[in-house]
């Protein structure tokens, strides 16, 4: 066993490599183009074992914190192949539990393997002719378009499928979900990433200014604030982004912590006495668009439903008011929702609050209750 200042002289292969694991993992995860609080998720093989990152970790953080686990990867193949649920069979054994998709790190043969939310990607990726679109784009690059599966064991047999007969393949774009790169070491794929984010790169439009006169209504109620990241106010401003939302789920983390009916009311609302239903017990909103005013937050919004909603305001934004898009059907974000089908609906702490499960909790309960109660404001008779 070495000591720490062995370690740090003499480092070994692998700790070198777990090393520019944490440092890519930190760097993408900071990057809110690409990664939103929880989502994304990272890992490498090395002398048959798969280090990926735990569940509900921050990639953000992976300089800060241990975020990988290991696992036999001949033991995490076998349950694939058997059907067992990964996270379950190794949270026994220890406090990290492994990302929701480390069936896909698995059965991706390159060592290292990033997957990233990456706007620019959605905003393709939630566009039915997708696969059209990206064939020019991604030329001579060895691409796949993987159509939307649930995350887990659906998603990891929906790739090797695609895989298997191009073995070559180290980028896929997840229908209406996001992007995977892979590469023999972190500094490959990481080139990689970057390179398909250059050609997919996509200018976010222009939007009409927030009315601060309405929005200052909403201040009234103690429970709402206005934004502090200007972009968020194109979710009420620019008519394109709400044609966008009101069409329904896009993808899977929109549904998990900003609801399934987007929060947006006419100004007529907030001037008229209905303001109230903005400041109901028992169910707001993490956030509320005034059409053609702006955006407001509920004070309570947590850092990972704020992440998302920055997220989502960057989709729209780069979503054009041409493209036909496909969002997600009755089913499948009902399966996000029961069985927490996706990687983001891990458990999230936030920075102020880490450690503590009470937080935890009401966490929990803001995402039900955003769920369930987002149509009731956002429909409501003005
Ligand atoms: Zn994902």
């Amino acid at each position: 066993m070495k000591n720490a200042s062995q370690t740090k002289l003499f480092p070994t292969r692998q700790e070198r490599e777990l090393a520019s694991l944490r440092d890519l993992s930190a760097r993408v995860g900071s990057d809110p183009l690409l990664v939103q609080a929880s989502n994304g998720n990272t890992s490498i093989k090395l002398d048959g074992i798969l280090w990926i990152k735990a569940s509900g970790k921050w990639l953000a953080r992976a300089m800060q914190e241990e975020m990988l686990v290991p696992l036999e990867l001949a033991e995490v193949k076998e349950s694939i192949r058997t059907g067992a649920e990964i996270a379950s069979r190794y949270a026994q054994r220890d406090e990290l539990k492994p990302s929701i998709e480390t069936a896909m790190h698995a059965l991706l043969r390159h060592r290292v393997v990033i997957h990233v939310h990456s706007v620019n990607t959605i905003a393709w990726a939630i566009r039915l002719d997708a696969p059209e679109q990206l064939k020019d784009r991604l030329t001579g690059l060895h691409w796949q378009w993987i159509p939307y599966a649930a995350s887990g064991i659906s998603l990891a047999q929906e790739i090797e499928k695609a895989v298997a007969s191009a073995p070559e393949t180290d980028v896929l774009i997840l229908g209406n979900h996001g992007l995977v790169v892979c590469g023999q070491d972190c500094h490959t794929a990481e080139k990689l990433l970057r390179e398909v984010e250059r050609r997919l790169a996509i200018v976010p439009r222009r939007f009409p200014k927030p009315d601060a006169t309405v929005l200052a209504l909403i201040a009234r109620f103690s429970k709402w604030q206005f934004p502090d990241v200007g972009s968020l106010h194109a979710l009420g401003t620019d008519a394109v982004s709400r044609k966008v939302l009101k069409g329904g789920v896009l993808y899977p983390c929109q549904a998990i912590f900003l609801g399934q009916i987007m929060p947006l009311v006419p100004p007529a609302v907030v001037i008229s006495k209905s303001t109230e239903s903005l400041n109901d017990k028992g169910g707001t909103p993490p956030f509320v668009a005034v059409e053609r005013s702006g955006v407001m937050l509920n004070e309570k919004i947590t850092s990972a439903a704020r992440a998302n909603l920055i997220g989502l305001a960057q989709v729209t934004l780069r979503t054009d008011e041409s493209a036909r898009l496909r969002y997600l059907n009755e089913a499948e974000v009902a399966d996000v929702l029961s069985k927490g089908a996706h990687g983001c609906k891990e458990p999230v702490v936030t920075e102020e609050k880490a450690n503590s499960s009470a937080d935890t909790k009401e966490l929990d309960e803001e995402r039900t209750a955003s769920a369930a109660t987002a149509s009731t404001v956002a429909l409501g008779p003005a």
